[in-house]
């Protein structure tokens, strides 16, 4: 598994498809101000009637978070990130139905890949013909006798891209960051997590027995009787308990050493016999694949043993519904209207699914984003864009630094090797340097089932020659136009694709307050996840090795065993409370990027006088703390806040705004916030 921390969760594991939006209602005018609002900050979002001291995210984000309802097909919308996506999947579509005509923008790499995936994509009336296709690989699964052809049938699903049993590509050694191993993770759940098979809550029961039906329906829409899709729904939810059973918690995931085992092929066939290991490896195209890493072995032995001892009818099943389950965006609508009700309607609380293009838009970002990508850039993003984000890193990075010479906890060894390990940090922004190419992928306008399979093996192939070659530090995970920002501890590097550094996290105009709250804020977030209870535990090179004296382990340790506390105390939603353990990095980079960025502010204040601003009612601290909230006022679903709660490492908008800014004494004496207000906390939390 490769450790990357993202910004925002992508992808919520259930969401029907891709995650984009509807235009936003204009907020309505605020009362006339008395002085001047300094341009960034949105004075009509905020509600004056709230004391900033009391609850300073409703007091910046209150009146918008009123007035801007979600929209209908979202589960969430945020004033920042959503409208953002919102903004750039419009340009995607523009680029992509040029390219489905034949009239991509000029410098449009394989346009006509790009064409001809949007446009079988976005042909409804043909998505019928995916259904003979489909049946063709179900009868293939229905004969799947032995254990090599269910062996060799796994590798076909994955690279389909289905997620089943578990997932298999390449990734950095923990322990030896140069080399290119075979990573074997735990997966093949259709649920969002383990908790969703195993809790006893009333909700969860009552989501399994919703699951169940769901799972009947879609073998009822493929011609089953009921009892027979009833039957194979039962079959389902028993095989994919017991590989929720053998896999691990997503709290215990976090942690690099519960989830580091290198093995080889053989000791791999030994420990978790059952399953054909070697047919599967020869059949992804890695006979020689050396080294693994077995990410959770009892998983890994439970998978042999459902394979050999699970009656094969049910193997059958188990495997045709998750085939199935993968494929909803390239069959007939009635398969993706019952997957909306499920996955998006029943879990999420949207109320209607999202349009076509919305969907075809995201697919293809995800099947050839890197040549959608160059438009996209050629259109978006200026040689300024780069300049801009680049000397905001370098100011962050060295208040980094220089703050690391006041923390009281830390002694100077640790000090020297935490300094090495920021000034190592390797930046990415904007875009490759270097784009990948999808020579040899081969598309047409049959069907987008057709095409979709193809694109995904592709992809598949491409990740897996990666193994035992030396590490390519030019590839990026994330497309450009994502709104989101990453810090990945194998590579030591930070990531921010051009989609983020837009208003509101970043605007031109805005005063250098605003964007240093906002921007600056994201820019400290992603350095601080290098220092963050998982992220400590690589060092510079990005190798797995314990760089801490023993003291200054435990005093960190104890440091965010308050940050925990603290947000343990939250709720997401009813009885339900923010998990400390599972968004504790996320919460340690939020406090230690606000504390950086604020530094960085008045670092560069003072280095630059001639840029203050003119007065306004909001003094330039006061600027920078709305600057951030007013980048996180996001309106949820209550079902979304839920299934949040269990699956996404960051705590909710609300959470993250006012739990470090609760931890911050440059907080309370920019609003002059006394002790026993709500937003001082009694005991502070502070890590970096
Ligand atoms: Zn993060």
């Amino acid at each position: 598994m490769k450790r990357l921390s993202l910004l925002v969760l992508v992808a919520a594991g259930c969401a029907s498809a891709p995650p984009p939006a509807p235009s936003s209602p204009a907020p309505k005018a605020a009362a006339a101000a008395p002085a001047p609002t300094p341009p960034g900050i949105d004075a009509a979002a905020m509600d004056l009637s709230v004391n900033p001291c009391d609850d300073f995210y409703q007091y910046a984000c209150g009146n918008w978070l009123k007035a801007t309802p979600i929209p209908p097909d979202r589960s969430t919308w945020g004033r920042g990130f959503d409208v953002i996506e919102e903004r750039n999947q419009q340009i995607l579509k523009e680029i992509l139905e040029a390219a489905a005509e034949g009239k991509a923008p000029p410098g449009t790499p394989y346009a006509k890949q790009l064409g001809d995936y949007y446009a079988t994509c976005m042909d409804e009336s043909k998505l019928d013909n995916a259904l003979p296709e489909l049946r063709t690989v179900l009868r293939k699964i229905d004969r799947l006798a032995t254990s090599r052809q269910v062996a060799e049938e796994v590798a076909r699903l994955h690279d389909a891209g289905a997620n089943v049993l578990f997932a298999y590509g390449s990734g950095q050694d923990y322990r030896d960051a140069t080399q290119v191993i075979g990573i074997v993770e735990q997966g093949g759940l259709g649920l969002p997590d383990r908790e969703y098979y195993l809790s006893d809550s009333p909700k969860m029961k009552e989501i399994r027995e919703g699951y169940r039906a769901y799972v009947a329906q879609m073998f009822g829409l493929l011609g089953d009787a009921p009892a027979v899709a009833a039957k194979k729904a039962d079959q389902v939810l028993e095989f994919e308990t017991k590989l929720a059973q053998a896999s691990l918690d997503r709290v215990s995931r976090r942690d690099p050493d519960k989830v580091y085992h290198r093995t080889d092929p053989k000791a791999l066939v030994r420990s978790a016999p059952g399953f054909d290991w070697s047919r599967y490896f020869a059949a992804e195209g890695t006979p020689g694949v050396q080294a693994l890493n077995v990410t959770h072995p009892p998983f890994a032995a439970e998978v042999g043993q459902l394979v050999r001892r699970a009656p094969r009818a049910q193997l059958r099943t188990y495997l045709s519904w998750r085939l199935i389950s993968s494929q909803v965006i390239a069959l007939p609508k009635q398969f993706s209207d019952a997957s909306f009700a499920f996955r998006s309607k029943y879990l999420t609380g949207a109320k209607e699914d999202l349009p076509r293009w919305k969907k075809c838009v995201a697919a293809t970002d995800l099947g050839l984003g890197e040549a959608l990508a160059v438009p996209f850039i050629n259109q978006t993003f200026g040689p300024d864009g780069k300049k801009v984000t680049k000397s905001m890193v370098e100011q962050i990075e060295s208040a980094f630094q220089a703050n690391l010479d006041t923390l009281p906890w830390m002694d100077p060894t640790t000090k020297e090797r935490a300094r090495e390990k920021a000034r190592a940090v390797f930046d990415k922004i904007g875009y490759p340097e270097k784009w990948k190419t999808y020579d040899g992928l081969v598309t047409d306008r049959g069907t987008f089932l057709g095409n979709r399979t193809r694109s995904m093996a592709y992809e598949n192939a491409r990740d897996l020659k990666k193994i035992g070659k030396p590490l390519d530090r030019a590839l990026w995970e994330m497309t450009p136009p994502t709104v989101n920002a990453g810090y990945q501890a194998s590579l030591n590097e930070i990531v921010f694709p051009a989609g983020i550094l837009q208003p509101p996290f970043f605007i031109k105009d805005a005063t250098d307050a605003v964007n240093f709250g906002a921007m600056g804020m994201v820019v400290g977030h992603e350095l601080t996840h290098g220092f963050d209870d998982e992220g400590r535990k690589f060092d510079g090179k990005g190798n797995l090795a314990d760089w801490w004296t023993a003291e200054s382990g435990k005093a960190f340790v104890d440091r965010v065993e308050c940050v925990k506390k603290q947000f343990d105390g939250y709720v997401a939603i009813d009885d339900v409370h923010v998990n400390g353990a599972l968004t504790l990095g996320e919460n340690v980079a939020d406090l230690g990027g606000l504390k950086l960025a604020f530094a960085a502010m008045q670092a560069y204040a003072k280095a630059h006088p001639d840029r203050a601003p003119p007065p306004s009612r909001f003094s330039p601290e006061q600027q920078f703390f709305l600057g951030n909230a007013q980048s996180w006022c996001t309106n949820i679903r209550p079902e979304t806040a839920r299934l949040y709660a269990t699956i996404d490492p960051h705590s909710p908008a609300k959470d993250r705004v006012n739990g470090p800014l609760s931890n911050l004494p440059q907080f309370e004496q920019a609003f002059g916030c006394k002790a026993g207000d709500k937003m001082v906390a009694q005991n502070r939390c502070e890590v970096w």
